[in-house]
């Protein structure tokens, strides 16, 4: 560490906030534990982070939570968990950790690169991002067609042509939701089959304003400020490999996450990929009293349900190593 960096931290630790337990994300795994530590009384500080509520707040109908009979959309579910973790006492603020340093206790754990805490336990929660498939266009055309987040943007391309890339279930439930308002959407899969969900495939299948574009791969994005259209390449790499040109004015990507893990990598354990790895059946990394929920160590479910699942068990071994130390 060069001088000028360890007299920042110097500065930065000279007014650092001490907490007993600093959960680090907010969406159902962090606001959970947000629930849970307040009720053992460790007066959690939780830092939302960029994307306040998670990645549900980017989803319409949430269906299979349990018990909202009716179902409820995945901003109200997570105001709903912040209203209820807020009056057990969770002090929940804006910002986002940017770095770490793991190597004592108490953790330090820098804010917005400004401000320092010190905390005896930390719960890491910070979900994962959306994949893109790293066309240097997509940059480009952010904002100006390219999106990873139908629910969010799809408003905007109404009686538009959209494409949306990825078999999966998120790029199903794009192309699904895209179809209720836009001309026509193609689904752009790379291979012969999806992998979605059969009971997604058959509403996908069934309508017509979708069209799939099987074995098509994205090499290009076209347009001047806003996007125009698209260059794909059908079977490549093959003898029948062809191009094939479609006009749109909207791209979203629907290709799966990455695990939001960056800052943690020089202390904690994290497979290829960046999933943190756990103790398996607990939240315990491999630094006692940093314990990681949700889907930042979930590459299996990534459920709001079990996310919100394993920041229960989070907040519980907090306090159980908390009580342990003292
Ligand atoms: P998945 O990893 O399941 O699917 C990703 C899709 O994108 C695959 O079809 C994959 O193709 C394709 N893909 C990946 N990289 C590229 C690339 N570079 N170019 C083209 N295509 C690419 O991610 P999802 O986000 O769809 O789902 C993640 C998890 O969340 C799953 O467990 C899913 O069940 C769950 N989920 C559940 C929902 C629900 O219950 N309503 C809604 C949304 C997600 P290939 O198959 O060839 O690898």
């Amino acid at each position: 560490m060069d001088t000028s960096t360890s007299s920042i931290e110097q500065a930065l630790l000279k007014d650092a906030e001490r907490v007993r337990c600093l959960i680090i994300g907010s969406g159902p795994a962090g606001c959970t534990a947000a629930i849970y530590a307040s009720r053992a009384n460790l007066a959690p500080v939780l830092y939302e982070g960029v994307q306040p509520g998670g990645q549900l707040t980017t989803t319409r109908e949430v269906e299979n939570f349990p018990g909202y009979t009716d179902g409820l959309t995945g901003p109200e579910i997570m105001e709903r968990l912040k209203k209820q973790a807020t009056r057990l006492g969770a002090d929940f603020r804006w910002g986002e950790a940017t770095a770490v340093d793991f190597s004592n206790r108490p953790f330090k754990v820098t804010i917005d690169n400004n401000n320092m805490i010190l905390a005896e336990t930390v719960i890491i929660s910070t979900g994962a991002s959306a994949k893109y498939l790293g066309l240097p266009d997509e940059k480009k055309f952010a904002g100006a067609g390219v999106s990873a987040c139908a629910t969010c943007d799809g408003f905007f391309f109404k009686g538009k042509d959209v494409a949306v890339v990825g078999g999966g279930d998120t790029a199903a439930e794009e192309a699904l939701f895209l179809s209720h308002f836009c001309n026509k959407v193609y689904l752009i899969i790379r291979r012969s089959e999806m992998r979605a969900t059969k009971a997604l495939q058959d509403r996908v299948l069934k309508l017509k304003k979708i069209e799939i574009l099987w074995e098509h791969e994205t090499q290009a994005l076209l347009g001047d400020n806003l996007l125009e259209g698209a260059i794909l390449l059908y079977k490549k790499g093959t003898p029948e490999e062809k191009e094939v040109r479609i006009k749109i004015d909207g791209f979203f990507l629907g290709i799966g996450h990455k695990p939001n893990s960056d800052i943690f990598r020089d202390y904690i354990e994290m497979d290829e990929v960046g999933y943190i790895k756990t103790i398996p059946g607990t939240p315990q990394t491999n630094i006692p009293g940093v314990f990681a929920c949700g889907d930042v160590q979930d590459k299996v479910y990534r459920q709001a349900v079990t996310a919100a699942g394993s920041g229960c068990m989070a907040a519980i071994e907090a306090e159980r190593f908390l009580s342990d130390q003292e």
